[in-house]
């Protein structure tokens, strides 16, 4: 089956259950923001410029629990902010597995070794040594790790640990090249990849998140599903990006750049999704194959954002997880305050002109799982989609040229490629060359958790985010 028979039945039985009941508005999954502190500032990232002024606020755990039970979603994306910083993330994680909810840890992966070492300590055995060894050997983990996985960890706070229940869900926009540049750090691709193989030899279910902006190379995002489809993930989340106003003013302000040059339009959304549908039969993309045939222009669907639902530090927000015209105090309140007929696009005519250009998962995902616009056979193809086969994995993916040098400039593709087009005195032109071999990591980098200056970096401590 392309995904876990438990979770599939799950959201499915959600579904059917509030159809009977003719619910009119009921959430899919929860956007969980427990903090927007972040260790990144990813160009294009409006989150931690909206709440720039209250980056150090965190959500109380239990009212992050609060949140869930309340909306009652049967899938729930922690998310930010880096959620890993947030100080109480397994207690949070914990909770809401115990609430029986399918959890999802949208991260930037600079913290994953980190958790997925402390699981390995709070749970070691010797005969765990087999898998220690192959961590060592892949060079994941350090000399110094493995004393202190054998050590043990007995501090009483829960770990993440690996269940069917829960996904990494690691943001990776591109290759080395690319993904470093939007994400204006060089070394956080490698760590990512270092991450995903750890994960994966643990026994965790990873999947990846990628938006489309309108400088990404489609061919690119397709080399990146198969790079990562031979690294064994379970799934990719993909969704263009979208001009939300903090985003645009950070563009305008921080990076002189035009947020049109950046962010896509509609009509170029259809144009760089033309292959998803081929894209859904290669590789294990989430979401319906009725979101697929609306990103590649086949089809028209009506905005259902109150299905995915934000909750963070100020409230319950609208109307969708991109735009804010109001937070609330409670889902309910949402549901019934805000005018969920001003928002979308409705035969190509936006209702909001905010929306024009807007085609994200987050808004138009749900609709492809609920049956707005229903045509016949919908439900046949999502069931289908759901219930077949896994694609497999895609075995020659050790020959995309993944790690393809570091990036220059400050998160604009033509900006950078004009700067490797000219070569420096030294001779050297801005990117570290390109491996000798496929799979192989850029130039001399050591890949073993002590080694790599973002986790160096990131071990120290969340740095002050340089948003607002
Ligand atoms: S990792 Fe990047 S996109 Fe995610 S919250 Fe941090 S800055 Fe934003
Ligand atoms: S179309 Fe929906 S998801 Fe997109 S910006 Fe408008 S309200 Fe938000």
């Amino acid at each position: 089956m392309r995904f876990p028979l438990a979770l599939s039945a799950k959201i499915a039985a959600h579904i059917i259950k509030h159809k009977l009941r003719r619910t009119p508005k009921f959430a899919l999954v929860l956007q969980l923001e427990p903090l927007h502190t972040c260790n990144l500032t990813c160009t294009g990232c409006g989150r931690i410029r909206e709440y720039s002024t209250s980056l150090k606020d965190l959500v109380p755990l239990d009212r992050c629990l609060a949140a869930a039970a309340e909306c009652d979603a049967p899938m729930v994306s922690v998310c930010g902010g880096e959620p890993l910083i947030y100080p109480k993330i397994e207690e949070l994680v914990a909770g809401l597995l115990a609430q029986h909810r399918i959890v999802y840890i949208c991260t930037n992966g600079v913290f994953m070794r980190k958790k997925m070492k402390e699981y390995l300590a709070a749970t070691h055995a010797p005969d765990r040594e087999p898998l220690l060894q192959r961590l060592r050997s892949e060079e994941l983990i350090a000399d110094k790790d493995l004393e202190a996985i054998r050590k043990g960890k007995a501090d009483g706070r829960p770990v993440i640990a690996p269940s069917q229940w829960l996904y990494w869900n690691v943001h990776v926009d591109g290759l080395e090249y690319t993904h470093d540049l939007i994400v204006e750090r060089e070394g956080v691709f490698q760590e990512c990849v270092a991450a995903v193989k750890m994960a994966k030899l643990i026994g965790y279910q990873v999947a990846t998140n990628t938006t489309v902006y309108r400088e990404t190379d489609v061919q690119e995002i397709e080399e990146m599903f198969k790079f990562f489809s031979w690294l064994g993930v379970d799934g990719h989340t993909i969704s263009p990006g979208y001009d939300y106003d903090a985003a645009k003013k950070d563009m305008v302000r921080r990076l002189g750049k035009q947020p049109e040059d950046f962010f896509l339009t509609r009509q170029m959304t259809v144009e760089k999704f033309a292959r998803i549908e081929e894209w859904g039969r290669a590789f294990t993309i989430f979401g319906t194959p009725v979101y697929q045939e609306f990103l590649a222009g086949k089809r028209d669907l009506t905005c259902t954002a109150w299905a995915i639902p934000t909750y963070n530090i100020k409230g319950w927000k609208a109307p969708c997880y991109l735009m804010t015209d109001g937070h609330y105090p409670t889902y309910q309140a949402m549901l019934e305050q805000v005018d969920w007929e001003k928002y979308g696009v409705v035969n190509g005519v936006a209702r909001d002109p905010r929306c024009e250009n807007c085609m994200v998962h987050c808004g138009y995902d749900p609709s492809g799982a609920l049956g707005t616009n229903y045509r016949r056979g919908d439900h046949w193809k999502n069931f289908k989609y759901n219930f077949w086969p896994r694609p497999p994995r895609f075995e020659r993916g050790a020959e995309v040229q993944a790690f393809n040098g570091f990036s220059v400039g400050k998160g604009h593709l033509a900006e950078a490629r004009a700067a490797l087009a000219q070569p420096t005195a030294s001779g050297n032109n801005g990117c570290h060359p390109p491996p000798a071999h496929a799979g192989s990591f850029c130039g001399t980098a050591d890949r073993a958790a002590t080694a790599n200056p973002v986790v160096r970096a990131a071990e120290a401590g969340p740095t002050p985010s340089k948003a607002g």
